[in-house]
């Protein structure tokens, strides 16, 4: 019998990224056309067609302007969890106004799906070795789980030291997911998906997560967000070199890779994948701290 692994949507429009912030304002979100409803039509017929059930990581902002989308989602079958209110990094706020963040969106992702809300996924993976007082502020807002640290070295996030298995935080019971990762040459390197997952061969990346559910005995977890298999998606003009890079590369094969990435593997959502009967190592967060 091969691993399930967990299969991970992080529900943001195409302009509401972290890479975006500094060219649109979040007053101007309202004002710009959405591609989230017919998006997360396209991954919910995908998802069906592959019989797969997935955790949908999603924006408080959303809930509330698109309740039908998010009312679809459960109808389906899958598990909704929250993304933050409106993307804004752990960085960039306070513990006292994360707490505030993730309680309203927790709430409305509740009263909109029906659902109770367990999971919290970081926009931009900002849970680092400076954020790590989210875990209380999570434990405090009613959460169960975290898929929020990158165990890699990266310009943006990423916290290297941190164990690339899930863990319990101690002191707050809060279980955390890292995104998966393969373990080369005394390195880290991101095996989860989002750009990396654009960048790479599919073959590659496929061999990546064979060789984390074979040698290792160890789910994978997958994420991937709405825009990015949206080719059709009106273009930013007046960003950096690299964001554009970063968020434009290889959007019109992403749909194939998906399809062969469905079709190899076997998925569910992070509750089932990883929650429930398991036990994991309880870690201090002194031993996540420092570089
Ligand atoms: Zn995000």
């Amino acid at each position: 019998m091969s691993i399930t692994n967990a299969m991970t949507i992080d529900v943001e429009d195409y302009f509401q990224v972290s890479a975006f912030e500094d060219v649109i304002d979040r007053s101007e979100w309202e004002n710009i056309p959405s591609r989230i409803p017919e998006n997360i039509e396209k991954i919910l017929l995908l998802l069906e067609r592959h019989n797969t059930r997935a955790t949908f990581f999603t924006l408080g902002w959303i809930a509330v302007s698109f309740p039908q989308v998010i009312a679809d989602i459960v109808a389906a079958g899958h598990e909704i969890a929250c993304h933050g209110w409106s993307h804004v990094r752990l960085s960039d706020l306070t513990p006292e106004e994360f707490l505030a963040d993730i309680s309203s969106s927790r709430k409305i992702l509740q009263d909109v799906s029906g659902q109770e809300i367990l999971g919290y996924r970081a926009p931009s993976f900002s849970v680092t070795s400076e954020t790590l007082w989210a875990y209380e502020k999570l434990r405090e807002a009613g959460y169960l789980y975290s898929s929020s640290i990158f165990p890699i070295k990266h310009d943006l996030y990423g916290i290297p030291r941190a164990p690339r298995k899930p863990f319990v935080v101690e002191q707050t019971g809060i279980h955390e997911i890292p995104l998966t990762t393969v373990r080369m040459f005394g390195r880290n390197y991101p095996f989860s998906g989002g750009g990396w997952f654009r960048l790479m061969p599919y073959s590659l990346f496929r061999y990546g997560l064979k060789k984390v559910n074979n040698e290792e005995g160890m789910p994978g977890v997958f994420y991937i967000h709405p825009w990015e298999l949206d080719p059709q998606q009106p273009r930013q003009l007046n960003l950096s070199t690299k964001t554009t890079f970063r968020h434009y590369l290889n959007l019109e094969k992403t749909n194939h890779r998906l399809e062969c990435l469905l079709q190899d593997f076997h998925w569910d959502t992070v509750q089932s994948v990883f929650l429930g009967q398991k036990k994991y190592p309880t870690l201090a967060i002194s031993e996540l701290s420092g570089s």
